[in-house]
């Protein structure tokens, strides 16, 4: 029996659901070259949302949690029965969370921040797509911003580097940034990387596909 999440939005108090994931991780995970990863099937809990009454971002764990309601019983609390469902940020979303003030601390303002990078290169997780990474000039301006920020990261952080400074096609800087990444769990990442940059490819890639690879979970347009 699943359940899930009631909680109130921090600004109007109204009611949302959050519906909690049933598994993490799935058969037939594509990792691609931003680090995102998408398996049929595979859902998130969100980290960040926008008040389905309000409109307004908040962080989850700052939402006050009422309790857990079954998906099989009705509850104990009309109200909670009808409590919208929490969507994840899209990109415009993550944009909004920015704009409202949610990464007033680097660490978040950086999470938001890949997260709208990721979720502005979803359209480009298919085969043949001709244009495979972000132009819009508030877009770049999120991936220098990222850059900025993840100049004396982590390894994990510099892959991300690299590939936003793939997509803005300064291969130079890429192979500059990839020097710091010495951890040999990332070199293929790496290796892969600095392979698409050598061939002057800016395009969102697949870097690694599932372990038993089933043609049918080939990413399609
Ligand atoms: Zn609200």
């Amino acid at each position: 029996m699943f359940s899930d999440l009631i909680l109130s939005c921090p600004h109007c108090q109204a009611l949302a659901r959050m519906v909690l994931p049933e598994a993490v991780e799935m058969p037939g995970m594509i990792t691609w070259t931003d680090g995102w990863q998408t398996a049929p099937g595979l859902a998130r809990a969100p980290r960040a949302t926008l008040c389905p009454t309000c409109s307004r971002a908040f962080w989850i764990g700052e939402a006050n949690q009422l309790g857990f309601a079954s998906r099989e019983q009705a509850p104990d609390d009309p109200a909670w029965a009808t409590a919208p469902i929490l969507k994840p940020l899209d990109e415009n979303g993550a944009q909004q969370a920015l704009d409202e003030g949610l990464g007033s601390f680097t660490d978040l303002e950086l999470e938001l921040r890949v997260l709208r990078w990721w979720r502005g290169n979803d359209p480009f997780r298919c085969a043949d797509v001709v244009l495979g990474y972000q132009t819009e000039s508030a877009a770049v301006e999120n991936m220098e911003r990222m850059i900025a920020m993840t100049a004396d990261g982590g390894e994990d952080l510099l892959l991300f580097r690299a590939e936003a400074q793939r997509h803005l096609g300064r291969f130079d800087d890429l192979v500059e940034t990839l020097r710091g990444v010495g951890c040999s769990d990332y070199w293929p990442a790496k290796s892969r990387l600095l392979e698409l940059a050598a061939a002057g490819s800016r395009k969102l890639d697949v870097l690694f596909l599932p372990l038993e690879h089933d043609p049918s979970l080939e990413p399609v347009a």
